[in-house]
């Protein structure tokens, strides 16, 4: 009782970090809504009066502490005849009519604040986070958090909202029902919260029913995008069958547990309202019929219980549809904690001018204790081009992620211009980077969008967009095509070759006015064709861009300035191509059967 209190503050808290008076202001509206309500009703009792004895005025009323709304509308000058008590009742109820428009519509506001707080904070968090910590998270888990649960969490919200807000009209209710008659009121809401103890079997299983429900939707993102990102190996080694049917076996296993929160959930809707109308009966019994207390009183405060029980029945329900997505919430505090605690810290110095100096002084690193880089130390003047090898798994990419800002050194210095990357704001220096990996990067929208990053379709930027097709030799092609740079690429798009890919990936980056250039070699992409009218261009940009290759290309290797060799985290050799074959046995092996 007390965990599942501290587990629904927490939510509460959760909600109020985004919100803040704004919820507060949403209770209030809500209280407004229920004192207008049970003003409103209060006016039954001088109406019963009335109907019983002709006139509501005079006589004891019975009606404990409410007794001052007579007294008031007395104290007016005001008699309390028919019209009278119906007329202010009219007045209350107009007023309720208010508050509740004011209170309803300022849910919807909340709900759209908090959706696109939530929504944003997100991205921004995604954005800020460390590198690092994102290598090592589960992309899975990333992309429901993102697309599928966000939408969960806003269910959650509204769900949650409901119940606060019917939860504030109950006490105001109950605190009129106890003014009227306070016995009557203990007794009813002792009934009420004993029958609560049945529910407490088929709330435990709801929220079990949910955590597995976020754990199998977590995992059935991560396979579907395995499925998809693996599709033609899948398919090509007729593998899809056995990975088919993990798929499916995880889409069943999460409608079965959907299937059983809606279960519960009927079961609550069905049998509340019959066994809370048969608590009150009996109280009213107790006191009518057993304690011989007049029944105005208590047919007045009925109204009010009534009201609860309506508000108490929508409680529930929302309730319910709030613990059934509990475990989304679980997963989205845990993320943005997690989102939150590996923020990138990044420093203050903006870089503006950039002469190409980047040097590496005793660096170690590693991912969760093991030591993927080692003493590493390295000196990159403008304008090199240096050429990264070594054997799979040696490092050179973690490397050149260190080299691009990507992730701190764990130990030693990363120094650019001098400067130690640590005290950089490192996206200044992210963006005089031009990177081409391995795997193209495409976007889904249009060719000259893919080039230019969404720029403005100007003079200037149509004549740099230009240039850049031409130097990544791929102008040619564009030109060809029927809707030229306004053809769609990505999932829906035109169908592109690998080459083809590489080569609108190499035009953005030479698009960009960069001083780094950064590149993953292919090594089966291109046709050799290609690769050649590459190289050449690439060639020809030498001198302009400090250039870092992992390279796999003998011609790669044998043009660069200087050859980095690694092996199992260590940089063993360092110099050009002749240099390198006459020092290091293993690169002449290297070299002999270009394995790079
Ligand atoms: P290379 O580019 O030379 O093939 P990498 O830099 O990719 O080598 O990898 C170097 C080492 O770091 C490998 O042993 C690899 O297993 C390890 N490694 C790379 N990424 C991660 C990661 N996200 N988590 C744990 N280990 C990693």
């Amino acid at each position: 009782m007390i965990k599942s209190l501290a587990n629904t503050l927490g939510y509460f808290r959760f909600f109020y970090s985004y919100l803040r008076y704004r919820v507060l202001l949403s209770i209030l509206l809500n209280g407004l809504v229920g004192l207008f309500d049970g003003f409103g009703l209060a006016m039954f009792l001088p109406l019963l009066n009335i109907a019983a004895k002709g006139s509501g005025e005079g006589s004891d009323l019975g009606i404990g502490v409410l007794e001052f709304i007579p007294d008031a509308i007395e104290s007016m000058g005001l008699e309390l005849s028919l019209p009278v008590v119906l007329g202010i009742m009219c007045i209350f109820f107009a007023l309720k009519g208010l508050a509740r428009q004011a209170s309803e519509s300022y849910r919807v506001v909340l709900i759209e604040y908090f959706t696109r707080t939530v929504r944003l904070e997100l991205i921004d968090d995604l954005r800020s986070l460390r590198f690092k910590s994102f290598v090592q998270a589960d992309v899975g888990r990333i992309q429901n958090t993102l697309v599928g649960e966000v939408g969960a969490v806003v269910n959650a919200a509204t769900a949650f909202f409901q119940v606060l807000q019917q939860l504030v009209l109950v006490c105001v209710y109950v605190f009129f029902a106890v003014a009227l008659n306070a016995q009557f009121a203990a007794l009813v809401v002792i009934g009420a919260l004993s029958t609560n103890i049945l529910y407490r079997q088929v709330y435990k299983r709801t929220r079990g029913a949910s955590y597995k429900v976020t754990d199998l939707l977590n995992r059935l993102q991560g396979l579907l995008i395995q499925f998809t990102g693996n599709y033609k190996y899948l398919k090509a080694t007729g593998s899809l069958q056995a990975y088919d049917h993990r798929l499916k076996d995880v889409a069943v296993n999460v409608e079965r547990e959907n299937r059983k929160i809606g279960m519960l959930n009927a079961i609550l809707l069905s049998v509340k309202e019959p066994i809370l109308v048969a608590v009150v009966s009996l109280v009213i019994y107790l006191q009518n019929g057993v304690l011989g207390q007049p029944l105005e009183p208590i047919l007045t405060s009925l109204l009010y219980f009534y009201r609860s029980l309506t508000a108490l029945i929508i409680i529930q329900n929302h309730w319910n549809k709030f613990v059934a997505r509990t475990g989304s919430m679980d997963n989205m505090i845990d993320f943005s904690q997690y989102l939150k605690a590996n923020r990138e810290t990044t420093g203050q110095k903006t870089i503006t001018s950039f002469r190409g100096n980047l040097t590496v002084r005793d660096l170690n690193f590693g991912y969760q204790g093991k030591m993927v880089l080692e003493k590493i130390n390295l000196e990159i003047q403008g304008n090199e081009v240096v050429a990264f090898v070594g054997e799979s798994g040696s490092g050179k990419t973690t490397l050149i992620n260190i080299l691009a800002g990507l992730m701190p050194p764990d130990q030693g210095f990363y120094e650019i211009d001098g400067q130690n990357s640590q005290e950089l704001d490192i996206a200044t220096f992210q963006s005089r980077i031009g990177y081409i990996t391995q795997e193209p990067v495409i976007f889904n929208d249009t060719l000259f969008n893919n080039v230019t990053f969404w720029a403005e379709r100007n003079e200037a930027n149509m004549a740099k967009f230009n240039e850049a097709l031409e130097k990544a030799a791929i102008k040619d092609f564009v030109d060809e095509l029927p809707a030229k740079d306004e053809a769609l690429l990505g999932n829906n798009g035109i169908n592109l070759s690998g080459g083809q890919k590489q080569r609108i990936s190499i035009a953005r980056e030479l698009y960009k006015d960069i001083d780094i250039l950064i590149m993953d070699e292919a090594t089966s992409a291109l046709d050799s064709e290609t690769e050649r009218s590459i190289q050449d261009n690439l060639e020809a940009l030498r001198g302009s861009y400090t250039m870092l290759v992992v390279a796999h290309r003998l011609s790669t290797v044998r043009n660069a300035d200087r050859i980095v060799l690694m092996d199992r985290g260590r940089i063993v050799e360092i110099g050009n191509f002749a240099e390198l074959r006459k020092k290091s046995d293993k690169f002449r092996v290297m070299v002999e059967h270009q394995e790079f």
